[in-house]
């Protein structure tokens, strides 16, 4: 080891889901969006004048955190928009969870969570999911340094009711409370309308999945002025210009277009509901999803050996090696077409299984 290598600040770090790049892949594995963003994102696109990229962007994103705040009916001033929810969340851990006190998420949820506290040097404790993979609330009315959790919950897919989230808030008086709502769109709950009440709460959202939006990278907060301005000091004392012109600009024609993101959103929500029932008669079990994604599981199958067997016909879905949840699949929704793509495979996999 070289002597400065002991100064050097060592982080695991996160592992994203693979990201192939074949032309007739069924990508089913990072819960992405089948389907295009809403068309003024493309006719915008098109009409951008490059021009503008001499100068640098708004360093506050005005044009976008006003359209969320009208969108979201909240003020301008409790609206903090970041490079996607992963800059949004890095930025509030670095803000908010700087106690001595660890901060609580569960032990299965998001795999980012565990990786941005021990870059940030965040004592952190990881309360179980119960048997059927739901938040106990009670875990949560501990004493602690801060709390954050998923909902819908990833990768397990299941929300909380909005009186569940509230008493998790309303228990939590002297810490953050964030709620990770990068899924709510398909289904769940939003405890959006509590920030108006709790000054503590941080609602996180993400253009990422509902939005069809991953490749732009927009992710955003809610909350009280306070714990926004509090954001702000961080981001700009860090990086100020972090969202860049094109992506202001068709982060606003996405917000304007809300028809089409209803419909997308309705899409995804039939397609999925119809896939609880094929997979269902498979055989498969898996928790009742209120997201994008399924996380099934199968008493005659390997998730393992499933997995390799899809990616062999270029059908992607993410598996996790992890305790617990090493026999589950989580599985994207996609297009009705994709889908029966993947149900063809899966029914040609359990003949050969037989
Ligand atoms: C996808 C995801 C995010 C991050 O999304 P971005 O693309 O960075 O906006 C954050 N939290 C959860 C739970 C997610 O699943």
């Amino acid at each position: 080891m070289r002597t400065w290598e002991a100064n050097v600040r060592k982080v695991t770090p996160y592992t994203p889901g693979e990201q192939p790049n074949k032309p007739k892949m069924i990508k089913l594995n990072t819960n992405e969006n089948p389907y295009p963003p809403a068309p003024g994102v493309q006719a915008a696109l098109k009409e951008f004048d490059a021009d503008c990229l001499r100068l640098y962007p708004d360093p506050a994103a005005s044009v976008l955190v006003e359209a969320l705040a009208a969108y979201h009916k909240v003020k301008p001033e409790q609206v903090f928009v970041g490079v996607g929810s992963d800059d949004v969340l890095a930025i509030a851990f670095m803000t908010f969870f700087n106690s001595k006190k660890p901060i609580l998420f569960p032990d299965i949820s998001y795999s980012f969570y565990p990786v941005w506290a021990e870059e940030f040097q965040i004592p952190y404790e990881t309360p179980a999911l119960d048997a059927d993979f739901r938040i106990r609330t009670e875990d949560y009315l501990r004493e602690n340094g801060g709390v954050i959790f998923p909902n819908p919950n990833a990768p397990t897919s299941l929300a909380m009711p909005l009186s569940e989230v509230k008493k998790i808030v309303r228990g939590n008086p002297d810490v953050v409370v964030i709620v990770d709502e990068a899924y709510v769109d398909f289904g769940a709950d939003s405890a959006l309308e509590l920030v108006q009440q709790y000054d503590n709460l941080l609602i996180v959202r993400t253009f990422s999945k509902s939005r069809s939006m991953a490749g732009i990278r927009i992710g955003y907060a809610i909350g009280s002025p306070m714990l926004i301005k509090y954001m702000n000091d961080v981001k700009y004392s860090f990086n100020s210009y972090t969202m860049n012109q094109v992506t202001l600009r068709l982060g606003v024609e996405s917000i304007k277009d809300d028809a089409y993101f209803r419909e997308t959103v309705e899409k995804i929500i039939s397609t999925r509901e119809h896939a609880k029932e094929v997979l269902g008669q498979m055989g498969f079990s898996f928790p009742d999803s209120k997201s994008n994604f399924l996380f099934i599981t199968h008493p005659e199958y390997q998730a393992k050996e499933l997995f390799e067997a899809l990616k062999k016909e270029d059908i992607y879905v993410r598996y996790f090696s992890l305790p617990k949840i090493d026999n589950y699949l989580r599985v994207t929704i996609g297009t009705e077409a994709q889908m029966e793509t993947f149900y063809e495979f899966l029914r040609t996999y359990a003949d050969k299984e037989r």
